[in-house]
């Protein structure tokens, strides 16, 4: 069963959001707009019309090479890193107040760039990149070492510290589904830590990027500390991985890519930090109200148009309540029927490229071919922009792709267990490990399930909530180290042990 039609036009853009698609495609580096040294270009989509709507400079090996040198003369000359750490903050905490000024043009531009509803960017991504930069602002002047006493040695005799040390230059890849929430959580902790960057936004949505660019110059930073560059991941994203002055490399995207980039920045033995993909359970217990867990599994799948790394895309429901859980999700569904992005009553948008709209229907037939049925969903309703109705599939085997492999797309299959261990088994029972939810009022059910699921985070009761000061990242598969929290800058530092004979 499909959603009921509705009408896709995308409202006309502002003149604001006019503007800053007219802009002529450079490259951020060293404080400067300059221009790529082959002039090749990419284009730019609407995902809610397929329309190219602008173009953007594709660097190449001698612009990521004119980026990486730009951020290394800015840390070695330690025009950052020598900075008063007040001083950082400040320029930092004025980035965060711009980007809060700039919210609404930002929001559509993220709105028009990935697909998602501008509402959404407005109550999700923008005021979380500006907390990103905001909460790591405050670390700048709180990092120090320690003074242990020497164990082995005569107390007296020696005295030990440790000094802690931005890592340097650091290569910062990010993908498409938050553009700018993930580049501030990115740059946000190697600014505190006294790092330099080059950040590159995924190829489908650079425009919030470069608009941070324009930001960043107006808050002050000096120049080279942020360099911005768009570009392809095969050439550019490759490029800075393998490049022998970059220190560091933080990505987010799927787990092949973070692959890929852990043996290439092996050679030159970078430091890493991964963000990868995820397939998250979500558990929902017999005691609890089924109306409103539903609700939260719908949202938990739905939202970003489950372009989230943390998507609930495996349901699982206690037998006793299986079917009024699937119907109380089927219910909800049509709420998050696909609108264009700039419809102020879109809840759910269309997905962000033709590329995920053929990979997510490839999952949902694969699926139906081995045997899963189709609760509601399924369909792409338009020839235009990139929708996918919201699906659930039932009938599921956990050998299925559909169960195993990240769709990134509204698509959640649903499955049910009768007892504790054997949800918290099937839970575990696949390579990723970023979250879990669990829907239960019982409280010594839930801290079982936390014990026993492996992932970063467990939500009880609500699902992929973030905060900046919570640290952030996967079991498994799921990535290397976390993001946010104290633990977020921990690798953009160096620790430095130093022994004094007394
Ligand atoms: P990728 O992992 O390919 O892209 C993420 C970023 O990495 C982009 O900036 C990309 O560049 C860059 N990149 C790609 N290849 C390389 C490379 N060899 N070296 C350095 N950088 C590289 O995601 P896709 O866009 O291809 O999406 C495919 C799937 O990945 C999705 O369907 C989803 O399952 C998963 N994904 C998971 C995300 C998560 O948050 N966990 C986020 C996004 C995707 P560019 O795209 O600009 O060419």
């Amino acid at each position: 069963m499909s959603q009921a039609a509705i009408a896709y036009t995308q409202p006309a853009y502002s003149a604001a959001a006019q503007q800053a698609l007219a802009r002529k495609p450079q490259l951020f580096i060293g404080g400067e707009w300059v221009d790529s040294s082959h002039g090749a270009l990419i284009d730019v989509e609407d995902p809610s019309t397929g329309k190219v709507i602008a173009r953007t400079a594709d660097a190449s090996d001698k612009d990521i090479d004119r980026a990486v040198a730009a951020a290394r003369a800015a840390f070695d000359d330690g025009r950052w890193s020598a900075m008063p750490p007040m001083e950082r903050e400040r320029i930092m905490i004025r980035l965060a107040d711009l980007l809060e000024a700039h919210a609404e043009e930002l929001a559509e531009l993220e709105a028009i760039d990935n697909g998602k509803p501008k509402g959404m960017a407005m109550a999700v991504d923008i005021p979380g990149a500006a907390s990103e930069i905001r909460y790591m602002a405050g670390w700048a002047g709180k990092l120090g070492g320690e003074t242990p006493s020497p164990y082995a040695l005569p107390q007296g005799a020696m005295f030990g510290y440790t000094l802690r040390e931005p890592v340097g230059v650091c290569a910062q890849i990010v993908p498409w589904n938050f553009p700018l929430l993930m580049a501030c959580q990115k740059i946000a902790p190697a600014l505190a830590a006294g790092c330099t960057l080059v950040l590159k936004p995924a190829e489908q949505t650079p425009l919030t990027a470069l608009r941070l660019a324009d930001l960043v110059a107006q808050a002050g930073f000096p120049a080279g500390v942020i360099n911005i560059v768009t570009g392809l991941g095969e050439t550019a994203g490759d490029r800075l991985v393998r490049h022998p002055d970059v220190d560091k490399v933080a990505f987010t995207g799927s787990t092949d890519v973070g692959k890929t980039i852990s043996r290439n920045a092996a050679d030159t033995m970078k430091r890493l930090t991964l963000e990868l993909g995820g397939k998250s359970p979500v558990i929902v217990m017999p005691d609890v109200d089924v109306k409103e867990a539903s609700k939260g599994a719908a949202s938990a799948i739905f939202f970003n148009s489950g372009q989230v790394c943390v998507a609930g895309s495996r349901l699982y429901a206690h037998r006793s309540i299986f079917d009024s859980v699937l119907e109380g999700v089927a219910a909800v569904a049509p709420r998050w029927a696909p609108r264009p992005s700039l419809d102020p009553a879109a809840q759910m948008g269309p997905l962000v490229s033709g590329e995920q709209l053929d990979r997510v229907m490839g999952y949902i037939e694969a699926g139906k071919r081995a045997g899963a049925s189709l609760v509601t969903g399924g369909d792409s309703p338009t020839s235009d922009g990139y929708y996918v109705n919201p699906t659930v599939l039932a009938d599921v085997n956990p050998q299925m792709s559909v169960v195993r492999e990240e769709i990134f797309g509204p698509v959640v299959v649903a499955q049910r267990f009768d007892d504790l261990d054997e949800v918290a088994k099937a839970a575990n029972d696949t390579c990723y490990g970023l979250g879990a939810g669990v829907w239960t009022r019982d409280l010594a059910t839930m801290h079982k399930l936390v014990g026993k699921i492996k992932a970063g985070t467990v939500w009880g009761n609500c699902h992929a909530v973030v905060d900046a000061a919570l640290p952030f990242g996967g079991y498994k598969q799921s990535g290397i180290g976390r993001e946010q929290g104290r633990q977020g800058i921990e690798p953009y530092l160096e620790t430095k042990t130093v022994f004094l004979k007394l």
